[in-house]
């Protein structure tokens, strides 16, 4: 266990805020975060200060101002194949019945720490041919908080592989598990995030993953890119397709249209897309044929209930912010939903003052309010 005070997060937000704690604790098995849970509840001598935040890297983050209590971070680090033995995954069904049933299928339950690169996992699936998260290849952040985000892109979420979320209560103190079904999985949302929020340390998780192919190629251009891909290795079947080609083409998309946070900081998507009345949208619809032509379609998503979900992305590059300076901050001039750290220099004023021009510039040409999607600190 490594304890440190007066930390700098600078490295610990992909934002690059400079900004620090009072206390940071990083921890490397879940015995040392049952340790933990004594002190911070006083029954240890060396007693943590309060408030108390778990993060992974950072990168769904913003730091506001420094944090006045106690980092956690899990350096809980390991990827294991389970053969059932050992392990218990469900009531009056042995562990080596589950497995041996998957097998049949083509399938395996994977086991990764919650300290675990996100990325790591994707390459280490598919260097063994695995199939499941090659469509989720480059999102930044560890195993532990994709579990609680549910991360998502081109058409797979982590909700879809996960088999089960090992935690830490830190309400009784004790080991729990959850089966996917129970961790109220929704759009990059789950029960960690909302009604459980603060309550359960994520400490490993364990996927279904695939030796069979199972490609999803029909989000956006995925499948175009991949076709292109196998123009370019000269190979025209679809028995080429391997998960690290997926992968490999799904990196590629990612890094001609996202900033990488070693370069320029941010934390991704800054916004959730809205959700509004389909009154509304009709509203937005008809100013943008007046703007555009009579054949012109606002890019929207049909969301039930009279509701329709226009991209956050469109709204702020209608309203010209894509490549917005402000000072040491902006929005990314290929990405308008992306609010950069540009020279790494700028604050976290700097960073909320983009924010609020981008909800008044939306909110002023469309009657649209923007929420955050990404979690002020
Ligand atoms: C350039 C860029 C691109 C991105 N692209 C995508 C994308 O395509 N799709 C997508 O879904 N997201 C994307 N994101 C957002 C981000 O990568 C994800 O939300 C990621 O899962 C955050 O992981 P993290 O380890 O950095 O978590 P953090 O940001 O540190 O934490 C996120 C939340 O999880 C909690 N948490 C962290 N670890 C644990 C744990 N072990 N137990 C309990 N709670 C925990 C924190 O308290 C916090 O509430 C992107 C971000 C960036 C910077």
């Amino acid at each position: 266990m490594k304890t440190s005070h007066n930390m700098d997060l600078r490295a610990w937000n992909t934002f690059g805020m400079k900004v620090s704690c009072a206390c940071f604790v990083e921890y490397g098995t879940v015995e040392e975060l049952e340790e933990l849970w004594k002190m911070r509840h006083g029954m240890s001598p060396d007693g943590l200060p309060s408030p108390f935040l778990h993060i992974g890297k950072g990168s769904n983050l913003l730091f506001t101002k420094d944090f006045p209590g106690t980092v956690f971070h899990s350096d809980i680090r390991f990827i294991s194949v389970l053969e059932g033995a050992g392990h218990q995954y469900q009531a009056g069904v042995s562990a080596a019945e589950i497995c041996a049933d998957l097998a049949a299928d083509g399938k395996m339950l994977v086991e990764a720490g919650a300290g675990v690169l996100w990325d790591d996992f994707c390459l280490w699936c598919a260097e063994r041919g695995l199939w499941g998260p090659e469509n989720l290849s480059g999102i930044p952040g560890e195993v532990g908080a994709a579990a609680v985000q549910n991360i998502g892109a081109y058409g797979v979420e982590a909700k879809d592989i996960i088999f089960q979320v090992k935690c830490f209560d830190c309400v009784t103190g004790r080991r729990v598990a959850f089966k996917a079904s129970e961790c109220g999985y929704g759009y990059r949302d789950s029960m960690f995030k909302d009604s459980a929020k603060g309550r359960y340390v994520v400490t490993s998780v364990v996927f279904t993953l695939s030796s069979v192919p199972v490609p999803r190629l029909d989000y956006g251009h995925v499948k175009e890119a991949v076709n292109a891909a196998f123009e370019t290795a000269g190979n025209h079947t679809e028995a080429g397709l391997s998960s690290m080609l997926v992968r490999n083409v799904i990196l590629s998309i990612r890094n001609a249209k996202l900033p990488d946070p070693a370069v320029i900081g941010s934390a991704g998507s800054f916004f959730k897309n809205p959700v509004i009345p389909r009154s509304d949208y009709e509203r937005i619809a008809s100013v943008a044929r007046i703007e555009h032509g009579a054949d012109y379609e606002v890019p929207h998503y049909d969301a039930g209930s009279g509701f329709i979900k226009v991209p956050a992305a469109w709204l702020l590059d209608q309203c010209g912010l894509k490549g917005l300076v402000a000072g040491n901050a902006g929005i990314y001039e290929k990405q308008p939903l992306v609010i950069v750290n540009l020279t790494g220099n700028a604050s976290p004023s700097e960073i909320l003052a983009v924010e609020a021009m981008a909800v008044k510039a939306v909110y002023e040409k469309f009657g649209v309010t923007l929420h955050p999607e990404v979690e002020h600190v």
